[in-house]
């Protein structure tokens, strides 16, 4: 599936900037590169040792276009396993798609989306597990994120299946030389030791399979709601929970100034406050949102923080809100324990199983609601070097594994052929080398790839 061409993207954001990095990968890109970057020392980029930089400039038709830094990569010594020359020039649009438009004219391809990371896989660099954490490192949003696909780019997952897929494969090994050469003195197989291999893989799919929500919640924020009436203290409780980590995403500059989105990282999580504007405006008091929509927004987030006010009493607009978050995932906090107690705390531990109590002014009780937080998102036993089911496709993967391993072991329950027991091994054996990209169609490997952006 080698590639042989050379193709070429800017792999820096798009907008203006310090420097901006045209990639040129390939068999070509040093000499493609030669023929359009003189270096200010004379020596051409082909006489460059890999890792090693020179300063020059790009010239088109004769004419210089830019400063340039070119950076020599020999293969497989790279990131895609290529030769690679990455020309750093400044950061502005104009001329980093001229100096792309200057190397396309050169010979070299314009690059797809992620065919670096592409070109990285089918040259055995990352395993399709790894390739996908390279998206999600760029995409990361809060530092457990980040450091969940940096592990995950490490191989986390990679070792995790590894281990598994090793087991089954001494298995189905062991089995095929014992049923095919019963008069060789092989090790007798049993139904036992092959049911006790089988159930000890499914434990350890089965945990992998645990990690996909908590996966999903690291990445993609957990949806939260944070209720109460005026007062109570909910933005002084969510600045003192982000410190600073915390991000206000606006709709597009210049049409309209409404806040769309609000994350807040808290420990291993990431609260996501959609819609916080609206919210803030209207959510104060039960009352004033109206139950119905109250309720439907509660119903379906992953986290309701009720604030209750601990120096004033009990009121209806409290009661309410009681009544509506009573089946939903919530942590009733019960903040300014600093001021005199006058609120009826046990009407309110009787119906909600989480009470935390807090001072947001004296930070006292803070780190309990961070621990409360984190276990109601699944993420209290956060351990991304245990390896983590990161998307949908990992775990169908897995999940096919598991079906199949289950299958074998119904197979021998029925007595049937050690042959039946092979085929549905091997069936599992394929999961999971789907699963690393080690047999793979290409049309899963396109549609991996599909995700990511050019110039990757
Ligand atoms: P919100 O309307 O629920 O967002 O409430 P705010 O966060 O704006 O807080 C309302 C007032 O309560 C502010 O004056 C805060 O300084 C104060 N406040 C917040 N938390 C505490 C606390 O734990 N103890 C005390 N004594 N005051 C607090």
């Amino acid at each position: 599936m080698k590639n042989n061409n050379t193709v070429c993207a800017i792999s820096t954001a798009q907008g203006e900037g310090g420097i901006g990095v045209i990639r040129v990968s390939g068999e070509k890109s040093i000499e493609i590169c030669d023929s359009i970057f003189k270096s200010i020392s004379g020596k051409p980029l082909s006489n460059l040792k890999g890792y090693t930089a020179a300063l020059g400039y790009v010239y088109k038709n004769g004419e210089k276009l830019d400063e340039v830094i070119a950076t020599v990569f020999h293969e497989p010594h790279s990131y895609t396993g290529e030769n690679v020359v990455e020309l750093s020039c400044h950061g502005g649009l104009f001329i980093t798609s001229e100096v792309l438009r200057t190397v396309i004219e050169a010979g070299a391809k314009p690059a797809e989306a992620g065919e670096f990371t592409k070109r990285a896989f089918l040259n055995g660099k990352l395993d399709l597990t790894e390739a996908e954490a390279v998206i999600d490192i760029i995409s990361a949003k809060s530092k457990a994120a980040a450091r969940a696909a940096l592990l995950a780019k490490e191989g986390a997952l990679w070792r995790k299946t590894e281990k598994i897929k090793n087991s089954l494969v001494n298995t189905a090994a062991h089995l095929s030389a014992w049923v095919d050469y019963p008069e060789e003195d092989i090790e007798e197989v049993t139904e036992e030791s092959l049911k006790t291999t089988f159930k000890e893989c499914m434990f350890e799919l089965d945990k992998l399979l645990k990690t996909y929500d908590m996966g999903q919640t690291v990445k993609e924020g957990l949806d939260t709601v944070i209720a109460g009436k005026p007062n109570t203290g909910k933005s002084t409780i969510m600045n003192l929970l982000s410190g600073h980590d915390r991000s206000i995403v606006t709709d597009i500059p210049g049409t309209t100034r409404d806040i769309i989105e609000e994350t807040v990282n808290v420990g291993n999580v990431t609260l996501r406050l959609s819609d916080t504007a609206g919210m803030r405006e209207t959510e104060d008091t039960v009352e004033k949102i109206g139950v119905d929509i109250a309720k439907s927004r509660i119903e379906n987030c992953g986290l309701v923080m009720a604030v209750f006010d601990s120096g004033r009493e009990l009121d209806e607009d409290d009661k309410k809100l009681l009544e509506i978050i009573k089946d939903a995932p919530t942590i009733a906090v019960i903040n300014k324990t600093d001021l005199e107690n006058k609120l009826n705390e046990k009407y309110i531990e009787d119906r909600i199983e989480t009470t935390v109590r807090i001072s947001a002014k004296t930070e006292e009780g803070v780190e309990n609601l961070v621990s409360e937080i984190e276990k109601i998102a699944g993420c209290d036993n956060f351990n991304p070097s245990e390896g983590i089911l990161a998307n949908e496709r990992q775990r169908n993967a897995i999940l096919n594994a598991k079906k199949s391993l289950q299958e074998a072991i119904d197979a021998l329950n029925l007595g049937m052929t050690f042959d039946a027991v092979t085929v549905t091994l091997e069936d599992a054996i394929e999961n999971i080398l789907e699963l690393t990209g080690e047999r793979v169609s290409e049309v899963v490997v396109d549609n991996v790839f599909h995700n990511f952006c050019v110039g990757k």
